[in-house]
């Protein structure tokens, strides 16, 4: 066989998985919008068989030894240096999932996988009836599992970093613990100068908002945010997200609650964020492995951006604020632009990660990054953590939660084993600003354009220096292209200041 055919055959064996991957989002997706409650038993059993097929494909020997063959090993993943660059970008990342994929034995993949969904239940009912304690064996078996795949993976001298780089490739604990190091300490004061100053009058937005009028607002949005809406849907489900189905079906989900206007529209222009970058994958990665975020962090970075640095800006605000007074005229008629933009931006030390706002936020990530470095160490244990937990809100918050539920039982990735995942949203902030402060260079007219309600530069920028690129870089290479910087938490604290020294009249 020579190179060419080799090639082509790590392209269809490629293919194959990805095909089967989205049929499985199908399912999932479908859970999440529109199954009807019992049909939950043969679903799951519907998508542990997809799973199975799956991990038989991943792990094909003959994928090694066409890998093998193009020169691509696991200490040199990019293969023979005459091939072109972007096949060289995905012979790395096919080598990195294989090798990934056929270290683990295939009957810990199994028990992995059964563990995971007996704990999740263990944490719907914990978090129920606020017992930690009964989810505590599930937790440590979820710890266990991790690390065990740390080690297979050839990190066990440093477990937490195995996880880490499931979720942000060739980042490691030390460099996000010397970025988060220096952003804590700024986040803590900067909380501690807008607490001392009255809270603003957010009184208008506890009342009735229709979910029909929530409704238009945020799809007439999306579109003008750049959703091709012959690529996707927007549906409801409880917890919002975006999955893709295939190059041309990217879907996301919001939910409304009649009395918080905030909270359907905000999510709607996250999931937007997520879904651009999905559908902003060049024609020549369609199809393949590297038709895929950069990793969590970078994906993050486009939703947290276009959520909060653009539509809770004021330029955003200037645009849009006459058209949503318009669709809610007896909630809003009173209420200026100055006091709606600075209810939309409050700042509130809260116990519920999810509810936060922009600045205390990521200090709910470096909370949990704290735990997750001193389980891995052994430093901690399990046992231990909801006092752990307590004491760490109190010391970056100043808020501590009464009941487990609203403090260590809230989250549910733990459940799930995805430990190393909390950072990305934290890193997200950050990268999202490095980024900014780049597009501003680029783009010094950019508020003009949002204000006019004109996003296509804004999302050009993007398209061409993140998201037609996909997974061909590390976060780190992405950022240092696109920026010239390595990871710094400077431009993400300082825009903060900026923006709540004004808002607040710090
Ligand atoms: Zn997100």
């Amino acid at each position: 066989m020579n190179r060419a055919d080799a090639l082509s055959r790590l392209h269809e064996f490629d293919r194959a998985h990805r095909l089967i991957a989205h049929a499985s989002s199908v399912l999932q997706w479908d859970q999440e919008t529109g199954m009807p409650p019992r049909a939950v038993v043969e679903r799951s059993e519907q998508l542990a068989a997809l799973e199975a097929v799956a991990h038989e494909r991943a792990t094909d020997p003959r994928i090694g030894e066409l890998l093998e063959r193009l020169g691509s090993t696991s200490s040199d993943p990019r293969g023979d240096d005459s091939l072109p660059g972007l096949e060289r970008d995905f012979l790395r990342v096919l080598r990195r999932e294989y090798d990934k994929d056929v270290l683990l034995p295939v009957e810990f993949v199994a028990s992995c996988a059964r563990d995971e969904g007996l704990s999740q239940a263990a944490w719907i009912e914990a978090r129920k009836r606020n017992d930690f304690a009964s989810f505590a064996p599930h937790l440590s078996l979820m710890l266990d599992h991790a690390k065990e795949k740390s080690r297979l993976w050839g990190f066990g001298s440093s477990p937490y970093n195995g996880q880490l780089d499931l979720h942000e490739p060739g980042m490691d604990e030390r460099a996000i613990a010397t970025c988060f190091d220096a952003l804590r300490p700024r986040l803590s004061s900067l909380v501690a100068r807008i607490s001392a100053r009255p809270a603003p009058d957010t009184s208008f937005l506890d009342q009735e908002y229709p979910v029909e009028a929530q409704d238009a607002f945020g799809r007439e949005l999306r579109t003008d945010l750049g959703f091709q809406s012959d690529r996707g849907r927007l549906d409801l489900s409880a917890h919002p997200f975006t999955t893709t189905l295939g190059a041309d079906d990217v879907r996301i989900t919001t939910r409304y609650e009649p009395r918080n206007l905030l909270s359907g529209l905000f999510s709607t222009v996250h999931e937007t964020g997520h879904a651009l970058y999905e559908l902003g994958y060049g024609d020549d990665l369609r199809g393949s492995c590297l038709a895929d975020g950069a990793s969590m962090g970078i994906h993050e970075s486009q939703s947290r951006l276009w959520e909060n640095v653009m539509a809770r800006s004021l330029p955003f605000w200037r645009g849009r604020y006459a058209t949503l007074q318009a669709r809610f005229p007896k909630q809003l008629n009173g209420v200026d632009l100055e006091a709606f933009y600075k209810a939309v931006n409050v700042v509130r030390p809260s116990l519920i990660r999810v509810d936060a706002d922009e600045v205390t936020y990521s200090l709910h990530v470096i909370l949990r990054f704290d735990l997750e470095r001193r389980l891995f160490a052994g430093t901690l244990e399990v046992a231990d953590l909801p006092h752990a937990w307590r004491e760490g809100m109190k010391k970056y918050l100043g808020v501590e939660p009464a009941r487990d539920s609203d403090g260590v039982l809230q989250d549910i990735h733990w459940s799930m084993g995805a430990f190393g995942y909390f950072p990305s949203y934290a890193l997200g902030n950050i990268y999202g600003l490095q980024f900014w402060r780049a597009l501003r260079r680029d783009l010094p007219r950019i508020d003009e354009s949002i204000e006019a309600g004109r996003f296509t530069d804004l999302l050009a920028w993007f398209r061409e220096k993140v998201h037609s690129k996909g997974r061909r870089s590390d976060p780190a290479e992405l950022l240092e292209a696109t920026t010239g910087e390595t990871l710094s938490a400077d431009a993400f604290i300082e825009y903060l200041e900026r923006k709540y020294a004004d808002a607040y009249s710090l």
